[in-house]
């Protein structure tokens, strides 16, 4: 039993919530928002943000960006993670998702620590590359079209700092991964990015079963050698 993931019961699903996650009334009050918006289900879980606020302790994350931001719920919980004089750096292409989000960061009293990236993300990426931003960030949370993360990913690792974590939603494309009847592109990007990114010496990779299915991605130093030299089995 232990050495598998089991699957949540309603009931359990609901203890998880109770016990692991540590939500502001306002962070609680955007997703009883999201409840009736047609698109609501795009909204990260509240125990997977949660997790990812804790990586970014962990990690003494002061630079972090997102790409993918919808109404602002996972910004909300990954901006409270970082000290005073953080930033985060939320990239969306809709202006309507973002003008929502902004109401939100308002509330919650992040507005301060949040810069918001207009337009497409793969320009935004590039843009903060270009303003030598390289090396410096310390989490990018990959959110956005699917059929881009892999982009994302490259770019992202290009902006990252050595230790520094990629973390890409939506791994399981709810279980599509594995339909070999599903064959939209976002899906076969996804199987596409799982056979790359778990294979790549650059870094170490982790896949956990929480929310649709969360990948990680820990920039190694040397762009992987070190790793590839210290394999006992090589
Ligand atoms: N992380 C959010 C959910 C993101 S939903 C949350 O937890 O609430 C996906 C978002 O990606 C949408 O807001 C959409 O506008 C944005 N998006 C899609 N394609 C994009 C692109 N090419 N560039 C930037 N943003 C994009
Ligand atoms: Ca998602």
């Amino acid at each position: 039993m232990s050495r598998d993931t089991m699957h949540l019961t309603e009931a359990m699903q609901h203890w998880l919530l109770e016990y692991g996650v540590q939500e502001t009334s306002v962070q609680s009050a955007l997703r009883a928002a999201m409840q009736a918006h047609p698109h609501g289900g795009m909204q990260t879980s509240p125990e997977q943000v949660q997790f990812m606020a804790m990586l970014l302790r962990v990690l003494q994350a002061t630079c972090v960006i997102e790409i993918g931001v919808f109404t602002g719920y996972s910004a909300i919980g990954l901006a409270a993670a970082l000290p005073p004089g953080g930033r985060l750096i939320a990239c969306d292409c809709s202006d309507d998702y973002l003008a929502v989000a902004a109401g939100w960061w308002e509330q919650a009293g992040l507005a301060d620590r949040i810069e918001v990236r207009r337009g497409p993300a793969l320009q935004s990426l590039e843009a903060l590359k270009a303003e030598g931003a390289g090396g410096t960030v310390d989490f990018i949370y990959i959110d956005a079209d699917k059929e881009s993360s892999d982009a994302y990913c490259e770019l992202g690792l290009q902006l990252l700092r050595t230790g520094g974590v990629l973390a890409i939603d939506n791994m399981f494309r709810g279980g599509r991964v594995v339909d070999p009847e599903a064959n939209d592109p976002s899906t076969v990007a996804t199987r596409a990015l799982a056979a790359k990114w778990s294979r790549d010496a650059r870094v170490a990779w982790s896949l956990l079963p929480v929310g649709d299915g969360l990948g990680l991605a820990c920039k190694l130093a040397g762009d992987g050698q070190a790793a590839i030299g210290s394999d006992p089995t090589g």
